[in-house]
């Protein structure tokens, strides 16, 4: 008997039941070998990015990486006895000058994706398996600008973050990050899409 073939690709990111993220590599002597199409077109993207004109202040910075390891404004805020709107101006003047961050997540991304900020590796990293698989693919739709972040409320949020050992959006952006589901080629995008 053979062995039950994965559900989702090596990256955990892409349901490979769908025919539509499926090609096959053809060989001689074996037997076709499956591979996930949106990954390959990810790591045919050129891997380097374009060079930032601007980079965000270090307080910005700081702010994102506060994000990134889960905190939330209302957390920086009151840790640095500061108002909340102080910290939400002081993501936002990055996402400005990151030009191409629809969202915080995405910020947080594009940070990490040029190591202005480090990804958190401090506690379990997400699996890559069929339980996850949709929910990173949700947060990298979210990078990508595909779709909006997620209300605090929605009970949608809470499965996510339950399923990505993640305190927030932006930090399952960092988590998913430190277990290479997510990496800079994810980001690219962003930046093609900007020139436009
Ligand atoms: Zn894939």
């Amino acid at each position: 008997m053979s062995r039950p073939r994965q559900a989702y690709c090596a990256r955990g990111l892409h349901l490979l039941d769908d025919p539509r993220n499926v090609a096959f590599k053809q060989s001689r002597d074996r037997p076709p070998r499956r591979y996930c199409l949106p990954c390959y077109a990810a790591t045919k993207r050129s891997g380097r990015l374009p060079r930032l004109a601007l980079a965000p202040s270090p307080r910005q910075l700081e702010v994102l990486q506060d994000r990134a390891n889960g905190l939330s404004d209302e957390e920086i805020a009151e840790r640095d006895d500061v108002t909340v709107s102080t910290v939400r101006h002081a993501s936002l003047r990055a996402r400005l000058t990151l030009r191409v961050t629809p969202t915080t997540a995405a910020a947080v991304a594009v940070c990490l994706a040029y190591e202005l900020i480090k990804p958190d590796n401090s506690g379990p990293l997400p699996p890559r398996d069929a339980r996850t698989a949709p929910y990173a693919a949700s947060v990298l739709a979210l990078v990508q600008g595909q779709r909006e972040p997620l209300k605090p409320k929605d009970v949608q949020r809470a499965r996510l973050l339950d399923a990505l050992y993640a305190w927030s959006e932006p930090h399952a952006v960092s988590v998913l990050w430190a277990a290479k589901t997510i990496s800079a080629r994810d980001v690219a995008p962003l930046f093609a899409r900007g020139k436009r």
